[in-house]
């Protein structure tokens, strides 16, 4: 474990409120209420993290963070509708309705002196000392996300240089970028999400500490990692991160048992834009894509084949992901059929079992993302629309000669007897 950056002497730079673009106007009012109220009560209270940087680049932040030297207990007594959370990270969260304001205590790594003697205990122990704005700002992973708003008199406080980072749209880590890769290697996903989300370039010392200490972040927790990739997706630079990832000998440390390709890469960019033009991505549908080429790859050719060869297939490859980062049934289970409902698209219409397919809930989404396919490898376009027409007339069958009703009838009486005998029970059949 690496302890504090060394924190400089020299003084912040200040931008006074007429050198810098960022209006209270722009600020969300609840937010603006909890920092005048800590201000008013002789704390100092500042917008921090993202949305600092957000607003100076002239984008929309997520949401507004607000860092303060009054201790949580001191902000539960100022806000009625403040409760106290978290185990590891102390955070007080004041609630307007629904929308919650997150106010985090300054607070600075811990140095070696500071630490209990058993090592466990280090993690919940160092995340939680208070200390001065500065040691606060050099805690933060990156440059650009140490900015200060302070509401006492509008102006940005920038402590490590952040400023000068985002004139040059560079991103930068404090500190040391080996230390700080070792001490978390979460940190060099976030880069890359940075990176691709802004438009940023890498500082050189970070670009060459992803390369060193790439191999670390298979160490790093992988519900971290999860909720990062899932980042990735909601930020819609899932394709360009793992593309670079790839680039950069980050991705066989990252993903086990996934195959950085270009059709992988290229229908993640295609997925990216389709999340950019307004359909959110869920898990399921992400790790569908995630696996596709693979699957598509690992299709038997002959004409016999099973729908419990394909549902077996689909399962063998998701499993490594799903054990890895211990997904829910739920999400195996839709992203398993997903990928069946892929294969009964791209084998073309008149198979058995078509009613049932066209008329279930996720066949639209299966199609999406088999259109996604086709975008890519520009094969089978012509089966998007025969699909639509097939979703849109209500789904009317073309089904075969053989499969006589009376049988069908059978089978399916049969399945509901055992829902969970069957590996894709409430899917497309
Ligand atoms: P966005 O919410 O738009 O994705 P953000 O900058 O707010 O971006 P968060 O993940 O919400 O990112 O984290 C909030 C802030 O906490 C960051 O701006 C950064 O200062 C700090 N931070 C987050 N993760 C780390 C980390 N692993 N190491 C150090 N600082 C971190
Ligand atoms: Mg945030």
């Amino acid at each position: 474990m690496s302890y504090q950056p060394t924190i400089p002497e020299t003084p912040p730079v200040i931008l006074p409120r007429a050198e810098h673009s960022i209006s209270r106007q722009q600020i969300d009012p609840d937010t603006l209420k909890v920092l005048y109220r800590l201000h008013r009560s002789g704390f100092k209270a500042y917008l921090v993290g993202g949305g600092v940087r957000d607003l100076l680049l002239g984008r929309t932040p997520k949401d507004f963070d607000v860092g303060t030297d009054a201790t949580p207990n001191q902000v539960k007594k100022l806000f009625r509708n403040c409760f106290l959370v978290g185990r590891r990270f102390r955070l007080a969260h004041v609630r307007f309705g629904d929308k919650v304001v997150e106010v985090a205590t300054f607070r600075r790594l811990a140095e070696a002196d500071d630490l209990p003697e058993n090592p466990e205990d280090h993690r919940l122990f160092s995340e939680n000392i208070f200390g001065t704005p500065q040691q606060d700002a050099f805690r933060r992973d990156f440059t650009i996300n140490a900015l200060f708003y302070d509401i006492a008199d509008f102006s940005i406080v920038d402590f490590v240089g952040g400023l000068e980072d985002l004139a040059l749209q560079r991103l930068r880590v404090i500190g040391d970028p080996l230390v700080r890769f070792t001490e978390d290697p979460v940190r060099m996903l976030r880069a890359l999400e940075f990176a691709a989300r802004l438009g940023f370039s890498l500082d050189a010392a970070t670009r060459e500490a992803i390369y060193t200490r790439g191999p670390l972040i298979a160490e790093a927790a992988p519900a971290r990692i999860r909720e990062e990739l899932m980042e990735l997706f909601r930020h819609r630079v899932a394709g360009s991160v793992l593309r670079s990832a790839g680039s950069m000998g980050l991705l066989p440390h990252l993903l086990a048992g996934f195959e950085g390709d270009e059709e992988t890469f290229d229908l993640l960019e295609r997925l990216d834009a389709r999340t950019a033009a307004g359909t959110p991505v869920n898990e399921s549908f992400a790790l569908a894509a995630l696996y596709l080429p693979r699957f598509s790859r690992a299709l038997p050719t002959e004409k016999d084949v099973t729908i419990t060869d394909i549902v077996q297939i689909a399962g063998l490859i998701l499993a490594p992901h799903c054990g890895y980062f211990h997904l829910s049934h739920g999400i195996r289970h839709h992203a398993r059929e997903l990928l069946l409902g892929f294969f009964r698209l791209r084998r073309g219409r008149g198979q058995r079992g078509e009613r049932r397919f066209l008329q279930h809930p996720m066949t639209s989404e299966a199609l999406d993302l088999f259109t996604l396919w086709c975008e890519i490898t520009g094969s089978d376009r012509q089966l998007i629309t025969v699909w639509q027409e097939a979703m849109a007339g209500g789904g009317e069958p073309s089904e075969p000669a053989a499969a006589p009703p009376k049988r069908r009838r059978r089978r399916r009486g049969k399945r509901r007897a055992a829902p969970s005998a069957a590996p894709s029970d409430s899917a497309p059949t």
